[in-house]
């Protein structure tokens, strides 16, 4: 969960006029995966076809009522979209639940073949498709690594720094008060 958080926040912060929605709202990047607790992990919450909708809807009230949260309604659906993709790339997920009752998956990478004579670069694209119950069968799935924690704290770190000229007044403030 920490790397949606970290992902989507360090993609979003060389755009952010305002870094501190971003230390507010980062945490709704996890949000998709706590449809596990429905027995639908990698579905409900991963779906385009249940976050595209979300998505427009706030985007579009933000734009007409409240011009002010239009950042912060645009980052909320980049977390959204943006953890249904970095699991797609890489991972089975459920992208057009219930539409398309198929768990899909989208690897990318490249490869460095050694002729022996020559080094020769090859871009690798493999869909694969598989029943619903390749994300949805009871199993493990991986909740933290040191490489989550790493980038996580560099996120918090980079945001914070960016923030600060904003948060420091509001702090002295805080402070002032007690
Ligand atoms: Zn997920």
């Amino acid at each position: 969960m920490l790397e949606h958080i970290a992902f989507s926040g360090l993609l979003a912060l060389p755009l952010a006029r305002k870094p501190k929605w971003i230390l507010a709202l980062c945490w709704i990047a996890a949000l998709p995966d706590f449809d596990i607790f429905l027995g639908l992990h990698r579905t409900a919450f991963h779906s385009l076809i249940t976050l595209l909708p979300v998505c427009i809807v706030l985007v579009t009230a933000a734009r007409t009522w409240c011009p002010d949260f239009l950042e912060p309604a645009i980052f909320t659906s980049f977390c959204l979209l943006s953890h249904t993709i970095f699991d797609f790339l890489g991972g089975y997920v459920a992208l057009l639940w219930p539409l398309i009752p198929f768990s899909l998956q989208l690897n990318i990478y490249i490869l460095l073949i050694n002729t022996g004579t020559n080094l020769i670069p090859q871009l690798v694209i493999e869909p694969f498709i598989a029943p619903l119950s390749e994300v949805t069968a009871p199993g493990t799935a991986l909740l933290l690594s040191p490489l989550d924690v790493t980038l996580f704290l560099i996120f918090i770190a980079l945001t914070i720094t960016r923030a600060w000229p904003t948060l420091q007044p509001s702090l002295q403030r805080l402070l002032r008060r007690h």
